[in-house]
């Protein structure tokens, strides 16, 4: 199948940063042109049969790279509005954690579908996301039948105060059942499913659990997925339990380097941020769950003058409450220039967060993340003439400021149009929205709490 996305304002992310009034040309799952109008057609002249291609007409539309979410929950999207109001260990113990602990594979299937369906709509191309403890092939089932890219694993928790009976497992029974998700999933759904170890955090998994996921990782080239220095009292209490703080607990045990992505880093130290940076280490930045959490504001633009690899992660739908890229992009922006200065995170660089540098934290910036020949076709087009972004500024300025997730009508992921004008094409909305709703209210009732 072709398609041939025509005259938007192509916005490339590539090492140029060019933007054009131009085409971008997909064949089986690959950008195979992208330039400005009509040298698209002067050098693929077959996507002119008719019958053959599928054009679609961008006018009005910025046409970008799939957004990348570099840090998500999947299995909280049913927790929506159950947790509103609390700091992050309180938040955890009395709501989180039970409701987690609560899930069977349905309600994981119907929070998932969910989660993917409301991403996707906004644009969202490829996630990193943590699970609950069990169940996760419910959630690889549902992102293979959704149709989008995912990095993903159950969560590991082998230690910890106030862990659930459900959720607290053996260290060798938790790397098992992670091996075991990791062969049955990994390189299906065309490549696009891939396996993530990922211990909770620090307060709740042992040293001898953070050293087996290194080892793996090793071994099997799969990417480590944490949190670190989220909240100063969560900061506190690894403190008080390992005698040291967070990062250097887990720079000990090896859990650093290019292959591990930590959600938040809002807490960091300088001398802290410089140590991550030489790893290598990613750090994921989830501004709207930091300010509802009460975490405090990570100092981006620092982070990035440091040179550490940063990403963008909406983090789970109760500490949110939304999945979506675009709010992320916004706050980032504008929360550097609260925190550092406004001249901080100019709207260029904030995009880039939520695409090439997505991609490159996940190390697969060779694949997605710009559109360029060779890489695969995940590409979004999104209106840019709406009355909240016309009449003016450039097309950086209109996404990052003004664009909603409203915006987004067509989604590509591997060349495959998974949402057309508006609509997921595999994913049913109502069948969608009446499963969670029930699965929800189920799930509450499970783990004792009033939905
Ligand atoms: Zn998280």
């Amino acid at each position: 199948m072709r398609t041939l996305i025509r005259g938007g304002t192509v916005v490339t992310c590539d090492p140029s940063g060019a933007t054009f009034e131009g085409d971008v040309l997909v064949e089986d799952g690959r950008i195979v042109a992208v330039g400005p109008v009509a040298a698209v057609l002067e050098k693929a002249p077959a996507a002119r049969l008719p019958g053959l291609t599928r054009v679609i007409d961008a006018r009005g539309c910025a046409v970008v790279p799939g957004l990348v979410q570099a840090h998500v929950h999947l299995c909280q999207v049913l927790f929506r509005g159950m947790a509103d109001d609390l700091p992050l260990l309180d938040w955890l113990r009395e709501r989180i954690w039970p409701l987690e602990a609560a899930h069977d594979e349905r309600s994981l299937a119907a929070s998932a579908e969910l989660g993917l369906l409301e991403m996707m709509l906004a644009g969202t191309t490829t996630i990193l996301d943590m699970g609950t403890v069990h169940h996760y092939g419910a959630v690889f089932d549902a992102c293979a039948r959704a149709g989008i890219r995912v990095f993903g694993g159950k969560t590991m928790m082998d230690a910890g105060d106030g862990v659930p009976r459900g959720l607290r497992e053996s260290t060798r029974g938790s790397l098992k059942e992670s091996d075991a998700l990791r062969e049955t999933w990994s390189g299906k759904a065309g490549g696009r499913l891939r396996y993530a170890y990922a211990p909770r955090f620090i307060l709740s998994c042992t040293e001898a659990l953070f050293r087996g996921t290194v080892e793996r990782s090793k071994s099997s080239g799969a990417l480590l997925h944490s949190h670190v220095a989220e909240h100063p009292d969560e900061r506190a209490a690894v403190k008080k339990a390992l005698g040291d703080d967070d990062v250097a607990v887990l720079r000990k045990y090896g859990f650093a380097g290019p292959k591990t992505l930590l959600a938040h880093g809002v807490q960091l130290r300088d001398d802290e941020a410089k140590a991550v940076a030489r790893d290598g280490t990613r750090i994921v930045h989830c501004p709207s769950a930091n300010l509802k959490l009460g975490s405090g504001i990570a100092r981006v633009a620092d982070l990035d003058a440091k040179g550490v690899q940063l990403a963008l992660g909406a983090d789970g739908a109760p500490c949110n409450n939304n999945l979506d890229p675009w709010i992320e992009l916004r706050h980032a922006a504008l929360l550097a220039k609260a925190r550092t200065s406004t001249t901080a995170l100019p709207a260029a660089r904030a995009f880039r967060l939520a695409t090439i540098d997505g991609a490159r934290a996940l190390g697969i910036d060779d694949q997605v993340g710009s559109l360029e020949v060779g890489k695969r076709g995940d590409v979004v087009v999104v209106r840019i003439d709406g009355p909240h972004v016309e009449p003016g500024g450039d097309v950086m300025s209109r996404l990052v400021y003004a664009c909603t997730s409203r915006d987004v009508e067509h989604v590509l992921v591997d060349g495959e149009l998974v949402v057309s004008s508006g609509e997921h094409r595999r994913l049913d909305r109502e069948t969608v929205l009446t499963r969670a709703r029930k699965q929800a209210r189920a799930l509450s009732a499970r783990a004792g709490l009033r939905g």
